[in-house]
């Protein structure tokens, strides 16, 4: 069947505390990453970028008036994919020299991806339809050889680093198991936690290549433990710290902690 084209790419919803959330309407569940802007005295936080199909630079532009630090989460094609239009790019150093290259032809059926990665997609709990996305993003848009551009870091970050916004300070904490390089954002002065991919309300994915269960449970231990108020994660809505608990506690229990 054939992809009528979108008619906006985007979708963005403000929450509290200069705090945007911006999301892909037309891809599924499993691609439909948050993008998170926090706006900041000297300047803002662009936390995620999408899968990269449209411009999210010129989508957004009316939420720039000032620097932009755009930083990864971590290196999985959808919260990488604008990443490129930045002209200040963060990511933890254990996925750096991903991002350093471009991403290589990669295809947004299911049709070419291997059967095995995508039944492990399935088991985990997500649907996975035909095509990732539900409309194209421009009349000539490839599906099949879709490519991230290289967007190396400009400022590689670890466990204890600050991003000072000037009135805002968030410190990196490594938060690996998902991926190596998965970092989370924690303002200690409001409790809030960006968590990327490390921690959402939907289901984990632990056997991706690079992810790694046993490194993962320790990274729940210390999410448990964090006094958090709300959660911003990377897929699905935001929850509080109750919330938080209660996944980390499941995931454990899943693999017997
Ligand atoms: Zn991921
Ligand atoms: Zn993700």
């Amino acid at each position: 069947m054939a992809l009528a084209i979108a008619e906006r790419w985007f979708d963005f919803e403000l929450t509290s505390d200069g705090i945007t959330r911006i999301w892909e309407p037309h891809t599924i569940r499993l691609m439909q990453c948050n993008i998170w802007h926090v706006r900041g005295r000297d300047r803002d936080l662009l936390i995620d970028t999408g899968l990269g199909v449209a411009s999210l630079r010129s989508a957004a532009m009316h939420l720039f008036d000032k620097p932009v630090s755009a930083v990864a989460t971590h290196a999985h094609i959808d919260h990488v994919g604008s990443l490129h239009e930045f002209e200040h790019r963060i990511i933890h150093r254990a996925e750096a020299a991903e991002i350093a290259v471009d991403s290589g032809p990669f295809s947004l059926q299911r049709a070419h991806h291997d059967g095995e990665f995508i039944a492990s997609i399935e088991r985990a709990g997500y649907q996975v339809p035909a095509s990732f996305v539900t409309a194209l993003p421009s009349p000539a848009f490839n599906l099949i050889e879709f490519i991230r551009p290289a967007a190396a870091a400009t400022r590689i970050v670890e466990e204890g680093d600050i991003l000072d916004l000037g009135d805002r300070r968030f410190e990196v904490l490594h938060l690996p198991g998902h991926s190596p390089g998965s970092i989370g954002l924690w303002e200690a002065s409001s409790a809030t936690l960006f968590s990327g991919d490390a921690i959402y309300d939907g289901p984990l994915l632990d056997e991706l290549p690079g992810s790694d269960i046993a490194v993962y449970m320790k990274t729940m231990q210390r999410l448990q433990a964090l006094p958090v108020r709300v959660v911003h994660a990377g897929h699905d809505p935001s929850f509080d710290g109750q919330r938080l608990r209660v996944l980390a506690r499941q995931y454990l229990a899943r693999h017997g902690g």
